[in-house]
Parts: structure tokens; sequence; C-alpha cells
């Protein structure tokens, strides 16, 4: 095993005027090298919060405990240039827009340069030489001219590409990717999930691709993570999850996906009622308002996240039998 990033007992809160705000609570996952992993969750499971977190860059109100092992070293006892050094080189993360990050008075070649030669220390030619590797890859076209170019010139798909060769540009051992299609339209979103692919055919990284949709990992991650209300309820390697979903919640998520098998104007079921407030979690269990399978125990007692295989792991009242 070769493991690249482990969170121990990660647990993400949050002072507010209204009170304390559980955003993840007792996560512990590990990621291997090469791994790609997708983490799913409605908004508000905690999903994002978790690896903000991990990387430091959580709002000023938040704070972590536990530990962010990433090769062995905590994420979390590590000052800002620790961070800095290591965000954007071994570590990298894009998010839904990140185009509007871009710079944008800075040409495009610029920018993806200006990257290697910070943290990498390369030479103009050779960062250039690299810039033009990582364009290919991703099958940006009229590359040349396209370098020359500034951020308002690139459609919002082409931008998102740029950002995800940015974060690709120094090889990174970590590639932490938050809703990277979700502002795309559908097309873009297959050629961005095409590049997703590519990238794990061809490096080494480990991909954390954070996601509300469970269509999107299916294809693309060896294993999923299903958080609801700051916990992991369910993991498992992805063909699992899709044959055999243990928990009430994730069988809810796998209703609400379209299936070819389905005509085509099925009615998809949403999963009724609203994600818990985190400033007032239940006792129990805290999917138990909006389980369709829930019992009494369900509102009492909180169930444990338990290992059912070598490889899975749910949490929910009904597997303690099983
Ligand atoms: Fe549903 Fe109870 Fe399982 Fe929670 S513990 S998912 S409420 S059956």
């Amino acid at each position: 095993m070769d493991t690249v990033l482990e969170l121990e007992h990660l647990t993400v809160r949050f002072d507010t005027k209204a009170g304390n705000v559980s955003a993840v609570t007792d996560l512990n996952l590990t990621i291997q090298r090469g791994e790609c992993i997708g983490i799913v969750g409605e908004s508000g499971s905690g999903k994002s919060q978790t690896f903000l977190a991990s990387l430091g860059l959580l709002a000023g109100n938040g704070k972590t405990m536990g530990r962010a092992l990433f090769r062995g070293q905590d994420l979390l006892k590590m000052n800002r240039d620790e961070l800095d050094k290591l965000r954007g080189d071994r570590v990298t993360m894009i998010f839904q827009d990140s185009g509007t990050s871009l710079t944008p008075h800075m040409r495009i070649g610029e920018q993806l340069m200006e990257v290697l030669v910070a943290h990498k220390g390369h030479a103009p030619d050779v960062a250039r030489k690299r810039v033009l590797e990582v364009m290919e890859s991703m099958r940006i076209p009229d590359i040349e001219k396209r370098l020359t170019q500034y951020p308002h010139e690139f459609s919002g798909g082409m931008r998102q590409r740029v950002m995800i060769a940015m974060a690709l540009v120094c090889q990174p051992d970590l590639l932490i990717a938050d809703e990277p299609t979700t502002a795309l339209d559908v097309t873009v979103q297959a050629q961005i999930l095409n590049l997703f692919r590519a990238l794990k055919a061809h490096t080494k990284s480990s991909i954390v691709l954070i996601t509300h949709d469970l269509g999107v990992v299916a294809g693309l991650c060896d294993r999923v993570v299903v958080m609801y209300g700051g916990r992991m309820v369910e993991e498992a390697p992805v063909a699992d999850i899709f044959a055999s979903p243990k928990h009430p919640y994730t069988q809810g998520l796998l209703r609400c996906m379209p299936r070819l098998d389905q005509l085509l104007d099925t009615d998809l079921e949403a999963i009724p009622g609203q994600p818990p407030n985190l400033q007032k979690l239940p006792k129990g269990c805290a999917f138990a308002e909006r389980c369709t399978q829930a019992i009494e125990r369900c509102h009492t007692e909180r169930p444990i996240l338990r290992q059912l295989s070598p490889t899975r792991r749910a949490a929910c009242h009904l597997l303690d039998a099983a």
C-alpha cells in the first residue's frame, strides 16, 4: 500500500452567531496512490469542508480537529508557508467554477508557467515545454495561440480545462476536484470527465472527486464514500455501490439517478425532506426523519459505522444483524 492521504478522526466545527455548526464529525478515510475516490452527498453533507479543512482553507470561524496526514505529514500542524508550498504543487484543488479564479489581466501561458517557476523553480523554456505538454493532454486546440490569450477569451468549459491543466502542471500526488463539472453543460461535462479518465489512466496522481451526483462517479472512481450530516454513512468499491447499496440514503441517491434501462418519461424519485440542521443534529440517526425504513431505535441511537467486509463500511441499524 502506498498511502497518499490519511484522515484520522477529522472533525470540523464552525462558530457562528447562531451557535456551533458540526460540519464534519469523526471522519476516517485513506486514499492510496493512483486511486480515484468519489465523495458523494447533498449540499451540507460535509464533503467539501472535509478537504478544505485538510488543506487549511477553512473560513476564519472554522476549527479542525483530528489528523490529516499527507504522505505521513500532518497538514493540520503545518504553518502557512509550508501549506502554500504544498498546495498547487503536490496537492491541488479545483472548484466548480474555478475558471473565475484565473487572473484576468495575465495571459493563460504566463499563469501556467508562473506555477511551475514558483513551485519547481523551472527555467522559462523548461516551464513552457511542460505547459505545452499538459495543455495538449487537456486536448486544448491551437495551443500556441491559446497560451497568448486572456481568460475572457476562453469559454467556461475551456477555462475549466485550463484550471485542470494548472492543477496538473506540477504533477501532484493528489488532485481534489470539487464539483468540477457542475457549472458546465452536458457535452462539456462529458469531455471533462473523459479528461479525468485519461488522467487516471496515464498518471499516478490520486484523484478525489467531490460531487452530489452519483452518476459522475460511475465509470471513473474506484471507490465511493457517501456522506450525510457531516459523517460517512457508506463506503464501498464503486461497482458494489451500484449493485447493492447498503445504506438507505445511498439507495435513495441511486433512485434519483436517471437510468438507461428506464423509460425516458419515468419520474425520478427525489429523496423527500431536507438535510439535517447541522446546528441541531438529532440524537439518533441523522437520516431518520427522511428514511422510509426507520425503526424506533433510529430516533434515539446513532448508528455506528461498521466494517461489513474488507472493502465495505456502512452506518445503519438495519445492518447490525447482517
Ligand atoms: Fe434509516 Fe435507521 Fe438506517 Fe438511519 S439507522 S438509515 S434511520 S434505518
